[in-house]
């Protein structure tokens, strides 16, 4: 029989040349790497308080925290886990790097999650120790995985069988051992390797239960140099910059992107404990923000608010949008409000380490770039576009799902080697889920998840193409579709759930109908349900469970 020869494959890579990627550094060495040069500049400001931390503090208290963490009581050694359970704060970045010292690894959870929530991620984690403030101490289990004890360190509050951060941790550590915490291992104990776990988040659970995403010293450091590393970074940040942390460190987008980026370049970090509209428009003003990086909901509030006008925001230079969806019409709207700065999107997954594409307008020598799409994939890395039945690339402007291949994606995912096979294939590319596809600029536009699409007489609809038509609505304030099951024939239709604007008398038809106009037939929005607000991630993400819930539970009524 005749040998089939292989169909070469597809693969896209960055307009920008591949550089040499020092990443088999500990993360910590990584980030702070350009500390003798920046040692005096401001590293962390609390939004709140206007306190200045400098990098060379920033870099000392680390150190106190890692000698802390590996006497007793804490006792921590290489491979432990250590959860953060809290809003932003120094505190945060401080176990954080504090960890990456010892060789442990963080897990990051949002202190509004649950009990439960909290329980099963600190047993399915295996962290031992967990820092974190008063709003989340209560929801905290009594015991750690099988039943040891769970160290609690509080960061605002004294409190009986708690452990108070500065008071009782950091004060306990003798100054000769701060500046003994400054040798070369990650561990204290003289090993280290660049494949150890550093961060363990686990994916938000929008789509199914969430798993502990394994990232390492290897697979950030790479992730964060795809973004600001080379003569011409992807992401134009520099010492000078003063950037914005109002989204969740517990998210990778902040965690990486804002935080490991931010410290690598030598900017100073405006920390907020949790995003405000007004509180963020007077922080821009008060510290010169350069930089700020949002997710679509915030873009959306921003767009749609006057409050815009009346803040002097002239200093940002560079709004970055990512975590996800966001529509040509919106982003057009935000630059009318913000027009001398660059608004761009960056495409990230958990799993991928996070970033896969950054708009290349953010370049220090930028490009052009359209709006609505959400970059061009990171550097030192491949991106195809397959066919989800046949596995075959495809070719520009062919939606496919997304794969992404390099050294910043995960290890996988913890404990779970089976998730982890379905997800990176034998050859080393992470299959995303997400519908996309790349155009003749190499730049990429997310049509949808492969799970969210829905299936009306079989022609496929993208609810994020729908939810972007809708919001451009002046009666609308947000909206989300998802598909109702119905007769076999049909299969699914789209269902728009909106939130009305104050004081609107929109109609179900109104919308109806606006949607009619702009759309072929089969895309048409079939059924309209108001509500309040509509749920969402910290992240931005639709909860699209808690609407589906809503549709079952309304059918059944
Ligand atoms: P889970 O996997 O547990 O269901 P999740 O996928 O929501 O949770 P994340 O890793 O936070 O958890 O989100 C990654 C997803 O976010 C991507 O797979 C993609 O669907 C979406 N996303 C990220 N950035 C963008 C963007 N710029 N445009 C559109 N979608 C985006
Ligand atoms: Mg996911």
């Amino acid at each position: 029989a005749a040998v089939e020869e292989a169909s070469p494959e597809i693969i896209f890579r960055s307009k920008l040349p591949d550089i040499a990627i020092t990443n088999t550094l500990p993360l910590h060495r990584y980030c702070f790497e350009r500390l003798p040069e920046v040692a005096d500049r401001p590293c962390l400001i609390d939004g709140a308080t206007g306190t200045v931390r400098t990098y060379a503090e920033v870099d000392r208290l680390t150190r106190r925290l890692a000698a802390a963490l590996r006497r007793e009581p804490l006792g921590l050694r290489r491979g432990a886990v250590v959860m953060n359970l809290m809003l932003n704060s120094a505190e945060f970045v401080l176990s954080f790097f504090a960890a990456s010292r010892v060789g442990a690894a963080v897990t990051t959870a949002n202190p509004m999650s649950t009990p439960h929530e909290i329980a099963n991620q600190i047993a399915a984690s295996g962290a031992t120790v967990v820092f974190t403030e008063s709003m989340a101490v209560d929801k905290l289990p009594a015991s750690a995985k099988d039943g040891g004890a769970l160290t609690v360190v509080l960061i605002d509050a004294r409190r009986d069988g708690c452990l108070h951060f500065w008071d009782d941790v950091m004060a306990s550590v003798p100054d000769e051992e701060v500046a003994a915490g400054d040798e070369d291992s990650a561990s204290g104990d003289g090993e280290f390797d660049p494949d150890d776990v550093v961060a363990l988040p686990y994916s938000s659970g929008t789509t199914g239960l969430p798993k502990g995403v394994m990232l390492t010293h290897r697979s950030l450091s790479t992730s964060v140099a795809q973004q600001v590393d080379g003569d011409n970074p992807n992401i134009g940040f520099h010492s000078g910059d003063v950037i914005l942390c109002s989204l969740p460190m517990f998210h990778i987008y902040s965690l990486n992107t804002i935080m490991m980026c931010g410290l690598r370049v030598g900017a100073a970090i405006v920390v907020m404990r949790r995003f405000a509209l007004t509180a963020m428009m007077k922080l821009v003003e008060r510290h010169r923000i350069t930089i700020a990086p949002l997710v679509p909901p915030i873009v959306v509030d921003v767009a749609k608010s006057g409050e815009a006008a009346a803040h002097d925001l002239s200093s940002v230079r560079m709004v970055l949008s990512g975590a996800a969806p966001m529509g040509k019409d919106i982003e057009d709207a935000f630059m009318a409000k913000l027009p001398g700065a660059v608004l761009g999107q960056g495409y990230g997954m958990t799993e991928a380490g996070p970033v896969l594409s950054m708009c290349l307008a953010f370049a220090k020598e930028p490009f052009k770039v359209k709006s609505g799409a959400c970059g061009t994939v990171v550097r030192n890395a491949e991106l195809k576009i397959i066919d989800p039945n046949t596995g075959k690339s495809l070719g520009r402007n062919q939606p496919g799902e997304i794969c992404i291949r390099g050294q910043q994606i995960m290890k996988g995912y913890l404990n779970n080697p089976e998730a982890t096979k379905n997800t990176i294939d034998a050859d080393g590319w992470l299959h995303t889920g997400d519908v996309g596809f790349v155009d003749d600029d190499d730049e990429i536009f997310i049509v949808d998840r492969l799970k969210e699409i829905i299936k009306y007489r079989g022609f496929q609809v993208a609810p994020a193409e729908l939810e972007a038509l809708l919001i451009t609505h002046p009666s609308i304030a947000d909206a989300a579709v998802v598909g109702k099951q119905v007769e076999p024939e049909i299969g699914e239709i789209p269902v728009a759930f909106v939130a009305k604007a104050q004081g609107s008398e929109l109609s179900d038809d109104d919308v109806k109908q606006f949607v009619a106009k702009e759309v072929i037939y089969y895309k048409k929005v079939r059924e309209v349900i108001f509500i309040d607000k509509i749920p969402k991630a910290p992240s931005g993400k639709i909860l699209r469970k808690e609407l589906r819930k809503q549709l079952q539970e309304q059918q059944q009524a």
